[in-house]
């Protein structure tokens, strides 16, 4: 699937939003290695700390699905002017996964794309088995 056709995915998933305080929806979507997509919208929290980001939330259908996933695209889709990439947190749970080509897109034609290891440099990272 391209990161066009992985847009519209997002795009859709990012209006089953439950963001009552920011009113900001955003949704993803990911192409895992072995081929399958998953997709997650931002979930608020009125304990505001409690919230899980679209992209988290798409990593977690992964994982729930497929267990350990290597992820090939993520993309993320917000209704803004201009992109917004992952956040921090979101960026460290990604690398978790592999290293990604990350896209942001938005309702204008305006889009960023990075390598995850772009995104953030010298992540934090412990050996795993
Ligand atoms: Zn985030």
């Amino acid at each position: 699937m391209s990161e066009t056709q992985l847009k519209d995915v997002a795009k859709k998933v990012a209006k089953q939003a439950y963001a009552p305080y920011s009113k900001f929806k955003v949704g993803c979507a990911l192409l895992t290695k072995s081929g399958n997509v998953y997709t997650g919208c931002n979930v608020e929290n009125a304990s505001y700390g409690l919230t899980i980001c679209a992209e988290r939330n798409a990593i977690a259908q992964a994982i729930n699905q497929e267990g350990n996933v290597e992820i090939e695209t993520i993309v993320v889709y917000t209704p803004t002017p201009t992109p917004t990439p992952p956040c921090g947190a979101c960026r460290q749970v990604i690398h978790e996964f592999g290293n990604p080509k990350v896209f942001s897109f938005c309702e204008t034609d305006d889009f960023t794309s990075h390598q995850m290891s772009e995104l953030l440099p010298n992540a934090f990272d412990l050996s795993k088995d």
